[in-house]
């Protein structure tokens, strides 16, 4: 496999064309969540067919959601990481809603997991949820920020179910 450079013509045996239209609007809304691929196409549904109506909402997706943000003290360059790319997303997209998704059964909340086996990891999440939005409500005055928590319902064949938090 050859990393194709500025010169490279592009071989249209591997091209492949998106049968997506292209909408070049800019979207109102951004998602912030984890990069699990295993919740994404509910996700998706859910931010299309219930928030919004907006089927290309700018999408913010690292492992464990919105968790950077609250690591200003902790991690500062990992709040700032995401502190940057949310500057540049709103500013140029003029971001009117942020909505932050949290979910059940969160790997790199169980990687990042310590204090007792007893500890509530939702209780957690939500907790970062609230200081994350409180933090982005401070840093984008007039951007509307909303928290939610996706959970597994159902036994053999579950369904996501979101819910405010
Ligand atoms: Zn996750």
């Amino acid at each position: 496999m050859t990393v194709a450079g500025a010169d490279d013509k592009a071989n249209p045996e591997t091209a492949y064309e998106a049968s997506a239209a292209w909408d070049g609007g800019r979207p109102a809304t951004l998602v912030i969540c984890c990069s699990d691929g295993r919740w994404r196409a509910a996700v998706q549904e859910f931010v299309e067919h219930h928030l919004s109506g907006d089927t290309h909402a700018d999408m913010l997706m690292v492992p464990g959601g919105i968790e950077p943000l609250t690591l200003l003290d902790l991690l500062p360059k990992d709040f700032n990481f995401m502190r940057r790319r949310l500057e540049g997303l709103v500013e140029t997209h003029g971001t009117r809603r942020i909505v932050a998704i949290a979910h059940e059964d969160c790997g790199w909340y169980h990687r990042r997991k310590v204090g007792p086996v007893t500890f509530d990891l939702r209780e957690r999440q939500a907790a970062d949820l609230k200081r994350a939005a409180a933090r982005l409500r401070s840093m984008f005055p007039g951007v509307a920020v909303e928290t939610w928590y996706g959970r597994l319902s159902g036994g053999a064949k579950p369904r996501v179910v979101f819910e405010e938090v």
